[in-house]
């Protein structure tokens, strides 16, 4: 992971801002229909349809979403789109065409960028989604990237946040806290890099937490399964940033309260095992722990028999009346506020926890 893959190294300035783009975006396949045009005119041209459309940007900036020292730039590209398409995903929705535009310095080279659009490529064949355009501009320092993503749905099968229901099931798919700990194990093993260059790093044994952070997948399946068994759920948004402020996302905008029951929330083992490693609570790592893109909904209570048998998604509370508060029920019975000061008391409880 830490060799150097600058071995070739062609300068940006060799190719020039048209030959760059050029360079990137010849070997780009198209997917859908509506995109009638994509890069190389002034503007991308697409058809509208009957359905309605679905806009989501992000940015990210080195050094403050991501570290270069040890997230490979294939990974990157590749994150940086699922990270939009789940957000398409959230609103039940399916993404169609990307733009992507990046602002970077004379540090980086050709070969770096082609990593980049490698791993946005790759994504893009994953999910059929068409890169259509961008920009290509300069930075003093450092990598920006921007990205928006075009989707569609039906007017009627969009799930929006604020649509929850008292008395509604919360749902989540997969597990939670996995991408966190993948997260902590590359930044222990660059401390250790750092401080001694001659040991490699200890990687061993960790792909499904190291997976989970650096190549996430969108949850289309579980959109899938709901809409075979006729599920829509009422409310949606996807873990992006950790089980406790998203549910607090849907809480707010929904106006209600919610009762999540800590030994519902669902953690792989290897997620459980490496916390215990870093004396961290596993519940923690799926709390606050970010970037699962796993998918928090709710359902009718009446879908309860069809959702229960439904691999892959967990029931892990529900939700409580109007203006009522969001918490945690823990193991022992005891309610916490799901708020941010109120992990404090659980984090300075781990120890205890991880002693016992
Ligand atoms: P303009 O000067 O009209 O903005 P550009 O030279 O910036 O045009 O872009 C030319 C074409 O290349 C456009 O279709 C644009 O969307 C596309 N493009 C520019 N930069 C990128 C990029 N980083 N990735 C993908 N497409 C890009
Ligand atoms: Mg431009």
């Amino acid at each position: 992971m830490y060799e150097d893959r600058s071995a070739k190294r062609t300068e940006l300035t060799q190719l020039g801002e048209f030959g760059l783009i050029e360079h990137l975006t010849k070997d780009i396949k198209i997917y859908n229909d509506s995109t009638l045009k994509g890069v190389g005119d002034d503007a991308a041209v697409i058809e509208a349809s009957d359905m309605m459309t679905l806009v989501t940007t992000d940015m990210m900036i080195e050094g403050v979403h991501f570290d270069l020292s040890y997230f490979p730039l294939k990974h990157l590209g590749y994150k940086a789109a699922v990270a939009n398409f789940s957000d398409i995903a959230a609103m039940n929705g399916t993404p169609k065409q990307i733009t992507v535009s990046i602002a970077l310095s004379n540090r980086f080279s050709l070969e770096a960028l082609e990593e980049f659009y490698e791993g946005l490529k790759l994504a893009c064949d994953k999910y059929k989604v068409d890169l259509v355009g961008g920009d290509t501009t300069t930075s003093l320092s450092g990598l920006f990237i921007s990205i928006t993503v075009l989707g569609e749905a039906k007017k009627e099968d969009i799930v929006y946040r604020n649509t929850a229901k008292e008395g509604d099931l919360l749902c989540v798919s997969g597990n939670l806290g996995a991408a966190y700990l993948g997260l902590l194990l590359l930044e222990r093993e660059k401390m250790v890099f750092q401080t001694n260059p001659e040991i490699q790093p200890d990687l061993e044994g960790h792909d499904y937490v190291l997976q989970r952070q650096m190549k996430p997948e969108v949850r289309f399946d579980i959109l899938q399964v709901l809409k075979e068994n006729n599920i829509h759920p009422t409310s949606m948004i996807d873990i992006s940033d950790g089980l406790a402020s998203d549910v607090l996302h849907i809480c707010k905008q929904s106006k209600k309260g919610c009762s999540i029951y800590e030994d519902k929330v669902p953690i792989d083992v290897t997620t459980s095992l490496l916390a215990e490693e870093f004396k961290m609570l596993p519940l923690v790592a799926a709390l606050n722990g970010g970037d699962d893109y796993e998918l928090l909904f709710t359902v009718p209570l009446l879908d309860f028999e069809k959702i229960k048998e439904i691999k892959s998604i967990h029931i892990i509370g529900y939700i409580t009346e109007d203006n009522s508060d969001a918490t945690l029920i823990t193991q022992q019975g005891t309610a916490i506020p799901l708020n941010a000061p109120g992990w404090d008391a659980l984090i300075n409880t781990d120890s205890n926890y991880l002693n016992n």
